[in-house]
């Protein structure tokens, strides 16, 4: 007789966006001439840019080839392709990393999903809330979660509360933490941290030997200088931080499949007797037994996101996005509506009305301006009286959106 992994069912049975496809599709079948506009999307909409796909068409012909085709290749990503990130990625900001630091991937769900295997199942672990529920259920699967109370909580996890009265900058821990896992800019709530915030978190892992999990998907949003792009612009962060980095919203590779880790030479970990243990082999040993590398052609087509025109390209469909990003926060402000984040990220953290509950706005939204949103409460227990809105539609259904709002609030 096999037995489950009970933590499994420890995990809430709905997730997040079947349930709001099932209120939408509740609504549709009642109203069926009514068109719906989501301003829901987690997914990028912009086509890749063509010299991504001319890689890929390059990349398909040599796989093709006698001469030039690629079987397995290195578990940790084609040199082409690391050379490429650490140039563009790290030395043109002053930070220097070495190839073998560098983890080619298929993606950043997967890589901070995983990384958490490489810890014990005791050690206590920090989020900041709200969140991206990766994060937390990936502890939840192993049992280092606990168990999860009526609002939401994990017994197991330390919760970071981001809210209004703080800005959306989370209080440092009070309490002993070993891993913490910070994303900035942030998905959901669009906020990010400066130089001068990040670099507290850096020495209080310093200070405390915790362990930072910082995951930089959104980075290629940010516009103002004083937003670091990457947590090892902090000085001592590369003994206490793991980070990763993900091609999907950076250039349209969400359906492609690629990312990176960067997991440096100094970051180390304790046994019990106290001796340290770098983490740099163990993950690699962990790639090297569980991931068989990513294709060729995500490789190839990754590296030409690093060419000039792949830049320029990369950086129409972001400029795209963040015209809708503008636009939304300005206009929904405009109508007095409470709203955060938007300006270095894709994302909006509107406030609800009256102090609504997210889901009963979410219906108000739906049944009202037809317009879909994502409900705050689903991203943590702090994200209760918030919706989150994405700039990652068109510029003209985001422009009808806005109206239908407008004329309902
Ligand atoms: C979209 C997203 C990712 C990227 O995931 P991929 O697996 O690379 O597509 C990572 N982290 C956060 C917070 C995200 O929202």
């Amino acid at each position: 007789m096999a037995l489950v992994n009970d933590h499994f069912l420890k995990l809430p049975n709905s997730y997040l966006f079947s349930d709001i496809a099932k209120r939408v599709n509740a609504f549709k079948a009642q109203n069926p001439k009514v068109d719906v506009i989501s301003l829901g999307i987690g997914d990028v909409t912009r086509p890749l840019p063509p010299v991504v796909v001319e890689a890929l068409h390059r990349a398909a012909d040599e796989m093709g080839a006698e001469g030039s085709f690629h079987g397995y290749g290195p578990e940790q990503g084609y040199d082409f392709l690391r050379k490429a990130i650490l140039r563009n990625d790290f030395v043109d900001r002053g930070i220097h990393l070495s190839l073998d630091e560098i983890f080619v991937s298929d993606g950043a769900k997967s890589d901070t999903g995983n990384f958490q295997e490489l810890f014990r199942w005791d050690n206590s672990i920090a989020v900041t809330d709200p969140i991206y529920p990766v994060y937390i259920d990936s502890n939840v699967m192993i049992g280092r979660a606990g168990t999860v109370d009526e609002s939401g909580r994990w017994t197991g996890v330390i919760y970071l509360p981001c809210n209004v009265e703080n800005g959306f900058i989370p209080e440092l821990p009070q309490q002993r933490v070993d891993v913490i896992y910070l994303c900035y800019p942030n998905n959901p709530t669009g906020m990010t941290l400066t130089r001068k915030e990040l670099r507290r978190w850096v020495n209080y892992a310093l200070k405390y030997d915790a362990l930072i999990l910082f995951d930089a998907a959104y980075e290629a949003y940010i516009r103002h200088d004083d937003i670091p792009h990457s947590i090892y612009e902090i000085k001592g962060a590369r003994k206490c931080a793991v980070e990763f980095h993900s091609f999907s919203k950076t250039a349209g590779f969400t359906g492609l499949r690629c990312g990176y880790t960067v997991v440096p030479h100094d970051v180390t970990v304790a046994t019990l007797t106290g001796e340290r243990v770098p983490l740099n082999p163990l993950w690699k040993r962990r790639q090297c037994t569980k991931f068989n590398g990513t294709s060729y052609l995500s490789q190839r087509a990754a590296e030409a996101v690093y060419t000039p025109e792949g830049r320029e390209q990369v950086a129409k469909n972001i400029d795209y996005y963040m015209e809708n990003a503008r636009m939304m926060k300005e206009r929904l402000s405009r109508i007095g509506m409470k709203v955060y984040g938007g300006d270095d990220a894709p994302y909006l953290w509107l406030q609800t009305p009256d102090g609504m509950t997210s889901w009963r706005f979410f219906e108000q939204m739906l049944y009202g301006a037809h317009v879909v949103c994502t409900p705050g409460v689903g991203f943590g227990p702090s994200g209760e009286g918030f919706v989150r809105l994405t700039a990652f539609g068109s510029h003209e259904a985001t422009e009808e959106a806005l109206d239908r709002i407008s004329r309902f609030y």
